[in-house]
């Protein structure tokens, strides 16, 4: 047996403990003598653990968890206990590296990492009890959950199967990629398809070009491309001199796939016919169109 402070790891600690008082006789302890207790290391009152047991308890948990559906856990459930305020928590760690996600609460990557983590180590908190192991229901599956997104003030939800769809089976899209940056994407896409953004035509050329010079530095333009795909275009001016002699940076993204395209330019009009040449950057491929100018007769 080896019952510790969870605050220090240190075993000079002490409990309560129910006594005769005439003879002086120990006769129980109480309730929760070995759950709370007085450390002489940390002169305060802490939480005590007893490592042996924690662990124990575990490798039991896991092996009918094993023997019962024939497959690993992911995931425990436990009750930790914070070093430096000896505030108690309970929290779901995970056991498998691919389950990684930002709300996970810790990552221990297999049975015997959880074990470690019953002791006193590096980490800023001990488990102090496991209560189970279980696995993630359907509902946690990420193509059952439901992911939302403020674009511009309107609020964007998506399902994570049309997530998946979005970027294609082939894409192979894991659970964290979705939260760290396809959900997001997807929600943006689904934003500018459906907003009234104009698309780009010789007019708005024109107005583009001949609003140039009032353009403020970090403003930015907006408009939809169609090329062989539909694309969303966002070109802004810059507001620092660090890109010099560039001064429009484009933000191109596809919104029929996963697509996206960025460029800086020195002058709106090379961005725009950039636009309008396909995002033309294969010198083997003439372009289309060598002005902006040029366009627009074409097109009128
Ligand atoms: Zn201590």
């Amino acid at each position: 047996m080896s019952i510790i402070c969870s605050k220090c790891g240190g075993t000079h600690i002490m409990c309560e403990a129910m006594i005769e008082p005439n003879t002086k006789k120990f006769d129980h302890y109480t309730d929760e003598s070995f759950l709370y207790g007085w450390c002489n290391d940390c002169q305060m009152g802490t939480i005590l653990t007893d490592v042996d047991e924690v662990k124990n308890d575990m490798k039991a948990r896991y092996r009918v968890f094993k023997e019962s559906y024939g497959i690993e856990p992911q995931y425990a459930n436990c009750r930790i206990a914070w070093k430096d305020d000896g505030k108690e928590e309970d929290v779901r760690i995970m056991l498998s590296a691919e389950l990684a996600e930002d709300d996970v609460f810790y990552n221990c990557n297999s049975l015997s990492g959880l074990l470690s983590l019953a002791e006193c180590g590096k980490e800023d908190f001990i488990i102090t009890q496991c209560y189970s192991f279980a696995m993630r229901t359907e509902k946690e599956r990420p193509e059952q959950q439901t992911f939302e997104y403020e674009v511009e003030g309107k609020t964007i939800i998506m399902t994570g199967k049309k997530i998946i769809d979005f970027y294609g089976e082939h894409y192979g899209l894991s659970e964290d990629e979705m939260k760290r940056y396809a959900a997001r994407n997807a929600c943006l896409v689904k934003y500018y398809k459906e907003s009234d953004i104009p698309l780009l035509d010789p007019l708005l050329v024109k107005k583009l070009l001949d609003k140039e010079k009032l353009m403020e530095k970090g403003e930015t333009e907006n408009f939809k491309l169609q090329l062989f795909f539909l694309w969303h275009v966002t070109i802004q001016k810059e507001d620092d001199t660090c890109h010099k002699p560039f001064r429009y940076v484009m933000d191109a993204r596809c919104l029929d796939n996963m697509q996206s395209f960025g460029r800086r330019y020195v002058t709106l009009e090379a961005a725009l016919l950039h636009c309008l040449n396909g995002f033309n950057e294969n010198a083997n491929i003439p372009d289309r169109y060598s002005s902006t100018g040029e366009y627009i007769s074409k097109q009128i």
